[in-house]
């Protein structure tokens, strides 16, 4: 099929007649241009290659395209099949053609690249998002067409294989854009490839049938006919045999022969006005009795691809059943070639140049289809261009995923895979190293770095954008303290045995001590292990149960002795790094306020203390239970601190000190006078602070007050 030559003038021709300001030197200009670089290529068919843009400016001339759109056709395939550059198509033929070509240069290596046996849905988005101008996805869909037309050229296996992504991805695309003509062809084409001896059998049968059914659709015809013209209704009929793809999927979907199938053809009313169709509608009804639930009304409900029409079937002459389709002109037009057809209406004078103005008319479309049910699923298709919230990216085996807009490298990588997410440690983009945080766009081919022995950092939690990832590093951080607190609540736990000279073994075998911890949540020795780790649970409260009466320890007062401050609840006030549910306290040998540098330290059985470094308690302290540990700036913290002041010894001056204080809006707790035997006064305040900014100003301000010797911060 196709070998068919087409030639330039008449495509020129043809664009001349349906729009007159055509800038008819722009496809001549792509012609030569394409036929310079093409020359020498041959196609599988052995016809020269420059047939097949010249094909596909013709398809697109059909649609009744303007000047860009074919000019694109004749030169799509010259930036990834030859020597021309994009830069060079810029410079010959201007930015709006540059960006077609490239628009469809991008899809076209896509397709090459996927494997899409089950992400077409994804696919067809994916090729609207990166389009951004419908007329791409329309070349691409004339090149595909003019691709099926010359399939059988192709060996088997890729036969079979374009033809079902035909299926999977082009025809429905065609159906969305309501190119009905194009969508029809592409199916029966790829059936042909697909299942070729049913393909064959449905089109013997329709040949061997057709005397038989044109008979019959001709008498229907005349019924009507005569009946407009009683009503004064001129109008054209005409019987349109269903396309075989169509039949085919009937048979399969009601698993009927061929020769069940009865409405073969439909009938097709074509009036000049809008109300006729209604008019027409009532006399049909009024011949034939009409099939319940059969009448839609597409007309003021239009479908999501604009297509309008009045469909209903009837029990027609001899009680078989005809399908009759009514609409008007303009709407057939647009029932065969959909948003382009709209397109020729909107833009049949001027194309506007600018980007913001490109969607104007499927803005205005959708407006349009305001109280339409349908406008939602129509809204649904083209979301992705004019609301981009969503991004579609690939791995570099061409694998398309669909992520939220923002999302970013480590969303991708625990989209693939959790091992994935959690072991990445960097990312290529489109070839070149990119941050982790680095927030993807359409198209971008991600590839993601890993290192098995690698973390998941809490700080991704700041950038990443899925939800998906965020559980995923909550979970594994959950995880990862847990097994932590486990480790270390064992070996707390074995100490505090072999402290009692109590046999550790003696614990893993005795099931009953779990039982005394129930009420903690503990359930198998993990859970008591980790509980002793986390600080909730004192490996004491363990040991006593395997220790002799008089042993035994009254933990309660002991707990009450404990030589730390105000408890901080898990999470408030102090983060350590990597555990998020811990007991906290603060040391009292050096009382610890926000803003002092800061060092945990694990505690045996009671969670972790705080001290500030450079607190003695640290030098002497076991470096391995030493821990990161950070002030949370997001809870508001108030700690009490003693402040020397030392002054001269001098009446009223204590009065003014503490109004300086309360100036600075800062309550003083308490505060106790001694006088020295040098005539000096020593006195000791303490008060409420927020931190170690606050306290700063407060002693600045003491130190102001005339007599005041020196101010320093107490550490007990
Ligand atoms: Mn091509």
């Amino acid at each position: 099929m196709q070998k068919e030559i087409v030639r330039i003038n008449d495509i020129i021709d043809q664009v001349s007649k349906y729009n007159q300001e055509a800038d008819l030197d722009l496809i001549r200009k792509a012609y030569v241009f394409s036929a310079k670089v093409h020359h020498g290529q041959t196609r599988l068919s052995g016809e020269p290659y420059l047939n097949h843009p010249l094909w596909v400016a013709k398809i697109l001339a059909d649609l009744n395209l303007d000047e860009y759109s074919v000019s694109t056709g004749l030169l799509h395939d010259t930036v990834e099949d030859t020597y021309a550059t994009l830069d060079e198509i810029r410079q010959t033929f201007g930015q709006e053609v540059a960006f077609l070509v490239d628009g469809v240069t991008k899809i076209s290596k896509l397709s090459t690249k996927s494997r899409l046996d089950r992400q077409a849905d994804n696919f067809r988005k994916m090729i609207l998002a990166m389009s951004k101008d419908i007329r791409v996805v329309l070349v691409k869909l004339a090149d595909r067409t003019h691709n099926m037309r010359t399939l059988q050229y192709l060996p088997p296996e890729r036969q079979k294989r374009i033809a079902q992504q035909t299926l999977d991805i082009y025809t429905p695309l065609a159906n969305r854009l309501g190119l009905f003509l194009m969508k029809r062809e592409l199916e029966d084409l790829a059936l042909r490839h697909i299942h070729e001896k049913i393909y064959k059998e449905i089109e013997k049968n329709l040949v061997v049938t057709a005397e038989q059914r044109e008979k019959y659709v001709q008498e229907v015809i005349g019924i009507i006919d005569e009946k407009l013209r009683q009503f004064g209704i001129s109008a054209g009929i005409k019987g349109r045999p269903k396309h075989i793809y169509s039949i085919y999927n009937k048979m399969l979907q009601q698993n009927l022969d061929f020769k069940h199938i009865y409405d073969l053809t439909a009938v097709r009313i074509i009036v000049g006005e809008r109300k006729e169709c209604y008019e027409v509608l009532g006399i049909i009804h009024s011949i034939w009795k009409p099939i319940p639930g059969r009448l839609k009304d597409y007309i003021s409900l239009p479908k999501a691809n604009m297509y309008q029409s009045l469909h209903t079937t009837v029990v027609g002459p001899y009680g078989q059943r005809v399908e009759i389709q009514i609409r008007t002109a303009e709407m057939d037009m647009v029932a065969k070639h959909g948003i382009a057809a709209h397109w020729k209406y909107k833009e049949g004078r001027k194309i506007e140049q600018k980007d913001d103005q490109r969607f104007a008319w499927l803005q205005q479309v959708m407006e349009s289809q305001q109280d339409v049910k349908d406008s939602k699923e129509f809204l649904e298709t083209f979301r992705v261009d004019i609301f981009p919230d969503e991004v579609y990216v690939f791995t570099p085996a061409g694998e398309v995923f669909e992520l939220p807009k923002g999302a970013t490298p480590v969303d991708f990588a625990y989209r693939i895979h959790t091992a994935i997410g959690h072991s990445c440690v960097g990312a290529k983009i489109n070839g070149s190293i990119a941050p982790l945080k680095y927030e993807l766009k359409s198209g971008d081919v991600v590839e993601i770095l890993t290192q098995p022995s690698h973390k998941p950092s809490r700080d991704w939690l700041k950038f990443v954008n899925t939800s998906r990832a965020k559980t995923k590093i909550r979970h594994w951080i959950k995880q990862q303290e847990r097994e932590r607190s486990i480790v270390l609540g064992r070996e707390i736990c074995e100490k505090e045995f072999r402290k009692h000279k109590q046999s550790f073994s003696k614990l893993l075998k005795d099931s009953e001590v779990l039982g005394l911890f129930r009420k903690d949540g503990v359930k198998n020795l993990d859970d008591l292990f980790s509980a002793v780790g986390y600080g909730r649970i004192r490996a004491r409260q363990i040991a006593n149960k395997f220790l002799p009466q008089e042993l035994k320890e009254d933990l309660e007062e002991k707990a009450v002795k404990v030589p730390t401050k105000t408890v901080n609840k898990p999470g408030k006030g102090i983060r350590i790094d990597g555990l998020d549910d811990i007991m906290v306290r603060f040391g009292k040998c050096c009382n610890p306020i926000p803003g002092d540098r800061i060092k945990g330290f694990i505690t045996r059985g009671r969670g972790v203390t705080v001290h500030v470094v450079g607190c003695d308690f640290l030098e002497d302290a076991d470096p391995e239970r030493a821990i990161d540990a950070q002030w949370d700036n997001t809870v508001h913290y108030t700690a009490t601190v003693p402040i020397e002041v030392v002054t001269e010894d001098k009446k009223g001056l204590l009065a003014e000190i503490t109004s300086s204080i309360s100036a600075t809006e800062t309550n003083i707790v308490n505060a106790k006078i001694k006088t020295t035997l040098d005539k000096k006064a020593i006195c000791i305040f303490e008060i409420e602070t927020s931190g170690v900014e606050q306290l700063e100003q407060v002693i600045q301000t003491i130190k102001n007050v005339r007599g005041v010797l020196r101010v320093t911060r107490v550490r007990p």
